[in-house]
């Protein structure tokens, strides 16, 4: 069995996140998300709440699991038996850190291949960054996440 992580922040969880998890549960058998629990960097949700609205988004796709990580993401990978990293590459901006990225987990790991998919052109702009951005000054985010989500961050910028 093909087991590939999806590893990311996803704070919060997007339509481009969706869309790159749809597409990779088509060519492995099991895609695990792996939300990174980092506590240098700040996050607006926790863990817990990155989860479930991860959960809450994928209804009827059976080979997806959420979980949640700390640590070197090759040493999750070895324990869930995974060899395959998938990473969505979104404009030339994305691609020097993520080349790194997949480098040095190559480096520490040969066995893994990081596996990158291409946005979908109508999520190519899009990150959870300017998602909270723009929800903070109250802007339309309904095209940007699903509506639970966007219920979430309207919660929390009180709007
Ligand atoms: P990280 O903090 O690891 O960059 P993110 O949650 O921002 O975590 O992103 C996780 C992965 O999803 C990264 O590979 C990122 O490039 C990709 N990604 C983010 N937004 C999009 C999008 N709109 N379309 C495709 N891939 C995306």
């Amino acid at each position: 069995m093909k087991v590939g992580i999806y590893p990311g922040s996803f704070d919060p969880i997007t339509n481009g996140h969706i869309n790159i998890i749809e597409r990779a549960a088509k060519i492995t058998d099991k895609v695990i998300v792996a939300v990174l629990n980092n506590n240098a960097k700040t996050a607006l949700f926790t863990v817990e709440d990155r989860i479930k609205m991860i959960k809450d988004s994928l209804s009827g796709l059976s080979n997806v699991e959420v979980r949640s990580f700390d640590g070197l993401l090759i040493d999750f990978a070895k324990n869930e038996g995974a060899t395959l990293i998938f990473r969505g590459l979104r404009a030339v901006s994305d691609y020097e850190y993520e080349m790194q990225l997949a480098h040095t987990n190559k480096a520490l790991y040969p066995d893994i291949e990081t596996i990158f998919l291409q946005s979908d052109t109508k999520h190519s702009y899009l990150s959870s960054s300017i998602v909270k951005e723009v929800a903070s000054y109250g802007g339309d985010i309904s095209e940007f996440v699903p509506s639970h989500v966007e219920a979430k961050l309207k919660m929390c910028y009180n709007r």
